[in-house]
């Protein structure tokens, strides 16, 4: 028999704010020393009262909006009640019925998914468990630091799909600003509810569904299992692949797929069962009673624009595929896109050296500009251009190292009239002295007051001399 494959994903991703999302202290979890980052509200010392971070609000609604999804006009918090170490408070602040953004979309090479719901909570801290297992310790540094969740509807089919619908979260997290999405660091989290079915059985599409309650949905799905702790794109697919074939095969012995909660062992590579499933009642969900009703102003959020709406701008002006992508990902398409408003001629070479050389794209847009325009006007060769950077990156002005190098207009014509007056040293460099060079050199450069580039004269002396 062959089986249909459904996933559905939830991802969360760490929010790069200054401060936590419930307290002032610093949203720092890989501080090397553990329990620093940490205050009453952190710990959930009675009598302690959360207060709402404001940036982590308008980073959830920029991305809402940046995806198409309606942003809630106003939204509550709630308390998930459960027990774990890292947990100290017993409970997480996070949002159940009222998530600050719904329905939104991301369209991936012409394919649209839906986003079911994003919404925002705390991290819990974290477990450390001694090599030897004598001892397990917990770290608060991450407890309380901004956490955005985003459930997307059954609507993926292929392993494939899934590791590409994380891939573009990452981009457009990382473009928007929201979050550095570093999965090795456990900074973007993902997790699959995997269900495969008949492939005879007619699957719901996830338009047919909209709008339906869950357990509508399911009923034109097979038994889910949801694998958590999947922490790299390799690991979405190979996890979704292997739990693909073990459902598989308990199927065609005629047994069933337990609906339950597994983890993914990246050592042994496959999944393994955790827990059966909780149900929302099980975590007893109820309005946190210390935390207000926030209104949301929509129009106070300034709209962001998407990694593949930044691609079509790079294309549109002649970036090819690759290089936009590459520009999208490293933040510095904007750099070109305002390179290419001032002088357009410039584009081209701004696109490839943003992406060659970290010396060019470190340095400010305008000093940037400037040295594109100097070198093309001034005819300068790479090197030039590596040497300037150098001398902007020790301290030097853009316009005083253009300055000394705009001198290269009439090296040429000196150095002539150096070989022209030193005959006997040309011959002894000819020969194959290569002291009578120094010479040379230091003649062009007490011409020139000093003010040419020597790297550059050396260059120019041996081209001439055929060397
Ligand atoms: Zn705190």
């Amino acid at each position: 028999m062959t089986y249909q494959l459904t996933v559905g994903l939830e991802v969360h991703v760490e929010l790069k704010t200054k401060t936590k999302m419930f307290c002032g202290c610093a949203n720092d979890p890989f501080d090397s020393k553990p329990n620093i980052n940490v205050c009453p509200v952190c710990y959930g010392l009675p009598g302690s009262l959360p207060l709402l971070n404001k940036e982590a609000i308008r980073l959830t609604v920029e991305l809402g909006q940046a995806l198409n999804g309606q942003i809630a006009e106003n939204t509550f918090w709630a308390r998930k009640n459960y027990f774990y170490p890292d947990l100290p408070k017993g409970y997480q602040i996070s949002q159940s019925t009222s998530p600050l953004v719904k329905q939104a979309r991301i369209e991936i090479d012409g394919v649209k998914h839906q986003i079911q719901r994003i919404h925002l909570e705390e991290d819990a801290g974290k477990s450390v468990h001694q090599a030897d297992q004598s001892a397990s310790r917990v770290n608060f540094n991450r407890a309380g630091v901004p956490l955005m969740e985003m459930v997307t509807e059954p609507d993926f089919h292929s392993a494939e799909d899934a590791k590409r619908f994380c891939q573009e979260i990452q981009r457009i997290v990382r473009a928007l600003g929201i979050s550095d999405a570093d999965m090795e660091k456990g900074q973007m989290r993902c997790e699959a509810n995997i269900s495969i079915a008949p492939s005879n059985w007619q699957l719901a599409t996830s338009k047919e569904t909209e709008g339906q309650k869950p357990e509508a949905r399911s009923q034109k799905l097979g038994t889910k299992v949801e694998v958590k702790n999947i922490n790299s794109f390799r690991a979405v697919e190979k996890a979704i692949t292997y739990e693909y074939e073990r459902q598989t095969e308990l199927l065609d012995k005629g047994e069933s797929v337990i609906h339950e909660t597994r983890t993914w062992d990246s050592i042994a590579s496959k999944t393994v069962s955790m827990r059966s499933k909780e149900t929302s009642a099980d975590y007893r969900y109820f309005p946190e009673p210390d935390l207000p009703i926030v209104e949301i102003e929509v129009g106070a959020v300034k709209s962001a624009q998407l990694p593949e709406d930044r691609r079509r701008a790079l294309e549109s002006i002649g970036t090819p595929a690759a290089i936009a992508q590459s520009l999208v990902d490293k933040q510095l398409d904007s750099r070109v896109l305002v390179i290419n408003n001032r002088e357009p001629e410039l584009t081209k070479e701004a696109a490839h050296l943003m992406l060659e050389s970290t010396a060019f794209a470190s340095l400010n847009l305008e000093d940037q500009t400037k040295l594109l325009s100097a070198k093309k006007s001034g005819g300068w060769t790479k090197d030039t251009l590596t040497v300037a950077m150098k001398e902007i990156g020790n301290g030097k002005t853009a316009e005083e190292v253009i300055a000394t190098y705009s001198e290269k207009f009439v090296l040429e014509p000196i150095i002539v009239e150096v070989i022209t007056a030193n005959q006997a040293a040309v011959n002894d460099y000819t020969s194959g002295k290569e002291n009578a060079l120094h010479f040379l050199v230091g003649q062009v450069m007490a011409k020139t007051k000093g003010k040419a580039n020597i790297n550059e004269v050396r260059t120019e002396l041996k081209d001439i001399l055929g060397q």
